[in-house]
């Protein structure tokens, strides 16, 4: 087991940065420290707690060139999506400084007294991080917690940690308490196991594979133990023949290819009406031909490298020789993980890229008859978390966002994720929301206390 994590940049190949991994032991100092701050933390008055966050929000705001920069050079991300990213970190930061002064409980008519519930925050949380987007992931977890006065550990993914330990610096600048928010690096079998088994954490944020969640929501059984998971998805981006199809064809790219397909979200399934499949196909290949596939750190760039060589040789064995390639974009050659954006049909209904989570830049494309068949084929899957619907007709948009079994629906869009709405995932995509109204009831517990009035 290697004491230090040598940290490569996806474009070039150069070596960025070496972080020491976090052993068994200090895992343990730390949630120790977080256990002892969390009495204080929970007791800082609702005012200053709200005060503390909007100061972290704006000390991200003034580094977002800075942690932009970072994750471009840790995670290969453009710097257009770069920046955005490390703005949703102050947007979602400030979203939830409103939180603590709106913890409210309710007053419950009873006989006898007076019946009134509180939320409490759970005391420790584990946020466990994925490399695909080290930035808004940590904070989808890190802010509703601390807003509801909980402490909190952060593990990021081995690969991708620069970022979450630049967010600790900014949190310290800000003046929350050093044991109130910690970063821990390492590995997922260590320092993410030790929290999932550490009794003294009450609830782990885990985002990442379905497998890995599996193996975290049984070891946190064993304690009871508060978990939401964000899992993968095979998301399916549905056009009807009476859509805009200029419009739906020219935004498909991007909704799988952007972050190079590295995205529980990503549309990787496009279903067609069967009259409307030649018109699609052929305005999709000039969309894929004019991805801007590159150097990250350009502006402009819309599609950056893979991860890491490990994860590209995953993503080819999605694209097999003889595999149905309709078209394809371009791609770099020369050093970094580059893959390029890839459109597969016809393909086979058990061809595993129409099947399985490819997590990199495929898509395949296949035709459907009519609205009950588009919903059996975006339905057909383990998978639950996202999707499209384009059509001109309103009241189909709504029946189809109805019927398909996911837990984020755009109709004529392929947004998924807004801070100010719930995110997650049916199925095995995912256990409980993040972000939106709702997420601080993920950070709480419910407290009931009647007060008798007689006598
Ligand atoms: P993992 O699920 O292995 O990793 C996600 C996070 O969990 C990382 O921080 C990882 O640490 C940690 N981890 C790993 N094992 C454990 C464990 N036993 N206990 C606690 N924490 C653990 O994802 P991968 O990075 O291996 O990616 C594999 C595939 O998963 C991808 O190709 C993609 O299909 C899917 N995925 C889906 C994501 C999503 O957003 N839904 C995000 C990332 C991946 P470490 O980095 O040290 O391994």
């Amino acid at each position: 087991m290697s004491d230090a994590a040598t940290i490569v940049n996806p474009a070039t190949e150069a070596v960025v940065d070496v972080v020491p991994n976090t052993p068994a032991d200090e895992v343990d100092a730390a949630i120790a420290r977080a256990r002892a701050a969390a009495p204080s933390w929970r007791a800082v008055a609702p005012a200053d707690r709200a005060r503390l966050l909007r100061r972290f929000a704006e000390a991200v705001d003034g580094d977002v060139e800075h942690l932009a920069g970072l994750e471009v050079a840790n995670s290969g991300h453009t710097i257009g999506n770069a920046r955005w990213e490390a703005g949703n970190v102050r947007d979602v930061l400030q979203y939830y400084a409103a939180a603590p002064e709106r913890l409210f409980g309710r007053q419950i008519p009873v006989a006898g007294g007076v019946d009134i519930t509180f939320r409490e925050p759970i005391g420790v949380v584990g946020v466990i991080v994925p490399w695909n987007f080290p930035l808004p992931i940590a904070s989808w977890g890190f802010a509703p917690a601390l807003a509801a006065g909980n402490t909190v550990l952060v593990k990021p993914a081995t690969l991708t940690p620069l970022t979450a330990l630049r967010l600790r610096a900014l949190a310290l600048d800000a003046g929350i308490p050093e044991d109130v928010f910690q970063v821990l690096p390492g590995q997922g079998s260590v320092v993410g196991q030790r929290l999932v088994d550490h009794p003294d954490v009450g609830k782990i944020v885990f985002t990442g594979s379905t497998d890995v969640g599996t193996q975290i929501m049984a070891g946190c059984a064993r304690h009871v133990k508060r978990v939401t998971l964000e899992l993968g998805g095979k998301s399916a981006n549905i056009v009807f023949a009476d859509a805009d199809l200029e419009r739906a064809a020219a935004a498909a790219p991007m909704a799988v290819f952007d972050n190079a397909g590295q995205d529980c979200c990503a549309r990787s399934r496009i279903l067609v009406e069967r009259s409307a499949f030649d018109r699609f196909m052929a305005l999709l290949e000039p969309a894929v031909a004019g991805v801007r596939v590159g150097d990250p750190s350009l502006d402009g760039t819309e599609m950056g490298p893979l991860i890491s060589a490990g994860h590209r040789s995953s993503v080819a064995a999605f694209v097999p020789e003889g595999a149905p390639v309709a078209f394809r974009g371009t791609a770099p050659s020369g050093p970094g993980f580059w893959f390029p954006p890839t459109v597969l049909a016809p393909v086979a209904p058990d061809d595993p890229a129409f099947v399985e989570e490819v997590f990199g830049p495929v898509v395949a494309v296949v035709p459907f008859d009519d609205e009950a068949d588009a919903v059996r084929l975006a339905n057909d899957t383990p998978y639950g978390l996202s999707g499209s619907i384009w059509t001109s007709n309103l009241g189909r948009g709504l029946r189809v966002a109805r019927a398909v079994e996911t837990g984020n629906l755009s109709v004529n869009s392929n947004a998924s994720v807004r801070y100010g709405t719930p995110f997650g995932g049916f199925k095995r995509s995912g256990l409980g929301r993040e972000l939106g109204p709702d997420a601080l009831d993920a950070f709480t517990e419910v407290k009931n206390v009647f007060i008798a009035t007689d006598g």
